[in-house]
């Protein structure tokens, strides 16, 4: 295979960094450089745009980022012996790589950061479900960021796919579809990580819609859908009775079967219904 830049292979930046993967920062590191720079091209064309990368770890991710022509990458790292790494990388990629330590629940990013945005994660699944869930509900869409291009388990980015019908189908899968075009553009196995994780996972891009697929309060919209999912195996009449006494006559002026659960019902018919409480 072809090598993507000069920089020596990851498992020697790994070994001169002492890097040992560590399981309480969720870290199962990417060491195939032709991989990464797969994952990069999933994320689109990446000339003209800043990217924000998540968790990059020793970096392999970033390199196929900026291999792929990348304007920029700001690249948030908790782990801080991973940043003497990093910054092996910026200098070899003079004013394209930015590193910044911190949690990336709580590091600020402000000015960093120039349209377009894109952003690319392998991040631990807990830290990334919480990430996908905020950078799917701003106070104002569109969002900051043209796309996501994030690593999950494979469970979980069936769920953010999922469509009516299927067991996946949830808050997640409606909280996507409402505000972006998402889908699995890769799978891979454990095998594909060091040390490898119990379960495989799959590479899921979102690209933000100009405006949500369909009018509704988001507080509203999130409201019938935690209620109707909290209670899946409920008939809506009997999951939704929080809506009030008249919830029958507002699940039939949204189309929707008051004897249907809620797993059966599309994305329109729940903003319906949000339009409605
Ligand atoms: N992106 C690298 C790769 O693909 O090889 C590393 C992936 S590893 C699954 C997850 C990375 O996220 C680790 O480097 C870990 O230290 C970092 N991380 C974990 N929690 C984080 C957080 N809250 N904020 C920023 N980085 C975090």
């Amino acid at each position: 295979m072809s090598q993507i830049d000069t920089l020596p292979p990851l498992r020697e930046v790994i070994a001169t960094h002492g890097l040992s993967a560590r399981k309480s920062l969720g870290q199962n590191f990417l060491l195939d450089l032709n991989l990464t720079a797969k994952i990069a091209r999933a994320a689109g064309d990446l000339t003209g745009a800043d990217i924000l990368e998540v968790g990059p770890g020793p970096g392999g991710l970033t390199r196929g980022l900026l291999a792929q022509g990348a304007r920029r990458v700001v690249a948030v790292e908790k782990d801080s012996r991973c940043i003497p790494a990093l910054e092996e990388i910026a200098a070899a990629y003079p004013g394209r790589l930015e590193v910044v330590q911190g949690d990336a629940l709580s590091v600020d990013l402000a000015g960093k950061l120039s349209a377009p945005v894109k952003i690319a994660a392998n991040l631990p699944y807990n830290v990334g479900t919480e990430l996908l869930v905020r950078w799917l509900t701003p106070p104002t869409w569109p969002p900051f960021w043209q796309s996501l291009t994030l690593m999950f388990q494979r469970e979980v980015a069936q769920r953010i796919v999922a469509t009516p019908g299927s067991k996946a189908y949830g808050r997640l899968a409606l909280l996507a579809s409402w505000r972006t075009d998402a889908r699995i553009v890769m799978d891979l196995p454990p095998s594909a990580f060091t040390p490898p994780p119990k379960v495989s996972s799959a590479v899921v891009h979102l690209t933000a819609l100009p405006e949500p697929r369909y009018p509704a309060e988001p507080a509203k919209l999130e409201r019938v859908v935690a209620m109707a999912f909290n209670q899946r195996r409920k008939m809506l009449r009997a999951a939704l009775k929080g809506l009030g006494p008249d919830v029958e006559d507002k699940l039939h002026a949204a189309a929707i079967p008051p004897t249907a659960r809620a797993e059966e019902i599309e994305l329109e018919r729940f903003c319906a219904l949000a339009r409605l409480v």
